[in-house]
């Protein structure tokens, strides 16, 4: 069977008719954002095409630093001089969450997007879009057996990556058996699992580590336990080197009983919230009444105000979808 069969060859043709392309993916790029875009520019450089990586970051995440192709991407300034011919967009549906970097973008009918999150704006014409993907690694990698080329070890590594990260390492309810049937292929032409967990989970430094110990320590239940909170204030945060605390999104859904966690970090302007869900709440349609968006079970959203009456509007929402949950 093929996967996205019209869509790969949409894709493909347009690939075929040009030459220099920018491969980009969402702010704040996660595992699944790097691997997507790394492995898509890969394959372009395998298909005879210039390709360039840039984010909107302005820090590239060097916990990715193994992966190949990391050396070369770029942070997008405003001195960036840079004009492709087409775009190739993975891991995101709208030039917000793009960010600065979208400003590069050719017109739509230039630009493809490749997406496992719920559509948010059309932006480019050449579409591979599905929300039941676990990733939009996994996406790339039907793109490309389309297009042919061979997988080696570096590619089958971009990719794994990517699945391994969005399906919190097969454990989510978005792996579907085709990530493990594509997780086959990849050890076989040389990914290694071990590799990609220890860069990816083991290899967090030690001020991030204890900052997460900070915000565990901190650790409260809301809605009669089926809320876990973490705030954590700026003052545990802002320091030098940026810190890796995403670990702090799932350690709040781990208390027995939860069915929310709930993240909230706090920088000089604004607050970060991270939601997640055992499944019973779409945190999805929570963060998209704040402004941000995501999946049922893992979204996010940022709030400018006070802290209280976010928390309070977070949890009258949560609770509302309890209680239907409970009445249905
Ligand atoms: P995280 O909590 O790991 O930052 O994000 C979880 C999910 O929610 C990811 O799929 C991410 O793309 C999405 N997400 C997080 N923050 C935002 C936001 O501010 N806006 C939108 N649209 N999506 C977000
Ligand atoms: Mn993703």
């Amino acid at each position: 069977m093929r996967y996205y069969e019209r869509e790969t060859e949409a894709i493909l043709k347009l690939i075929a008719q040009h030459d220099t392309f920018m491969v980009t993916a969402h702010v704040s790029a996660d595992g699944d954002a790097y691997g997507a875009a790394l492995a898509t520019a890969y394959m372009l450089k395998k298909l005879g095409k210039r390709a360039e990586v840039i984010l909107s970051d302005d820090e590239i995440d060097e916990k990715y630093q193994s992966l190949a192709g990391w050396e070369e991407i770029k942070s997008w300034s405003a001195d960036l001089n840079r004009q492709f011919d087409a775009a190739i967009a993975v891991d995101v549906s709208s030039k917000k969450r793009i960010g600065d970097a979208s400003v590069l973008l050719p017109e739509p009918d230039r630009c493809v997007m490749i997406d496992h999150h719920p559509k948010e704006e059309q932006f480019a014409d050449t579409i591979m879009h599905d929300t039941t993907a676990s990733s939009a690694s996994r996406m790339v990698f039907e793109l490309v057996e389309a297009s042919g080329i061979e997988l080696d070890a570096d590619l089958a590594t971009l990719i794994l990556t990517g699945i391994m990260f969005d399906t919190g390492r097969f454990a989510f309810s978005n792996t579907s058996a085709r990530d493990f049937e594509i997780a086959g292929k990849l050890i076989e032409a040389g990914a290694r699992p071990e590799k990609v967990s220890e860069f990816m989970m083991f290899n967090i430094p030690l001020l991030s580590l204890k900052t997460i110990g900070y915000g565990l320590a901190d650790l409260e239940t809301k809605l009669d336990g089926k809320v876990g909170l973490i705030f954590l204030p700026k003052e545990h945060i802002e320091v030098d080197e940026p810190l890796d605390i995403d670990p702090l999104a799932s350690y709040s859904l781990s208390p027995k009983g939860a069915e929310v966690g709930v993240f909230i970090r706090e920088t000089s302007e604004l607050f970060k919230i991270s939601l997640r869900s055992k499944g019973l709440v779409d945190v999805s349609t929570i963060a998209r009444e704040i402004g941000g968006g995501g999946h049922k079970q893992a979204a996010g959203c940022r709030f400018e105000g006070e802290y209280h009456v976010l928390l309070e509007r977070l949890l009258e929402l949560i609770q509302l979808q309890l209680t239907d949950s409970r009445s249905a």
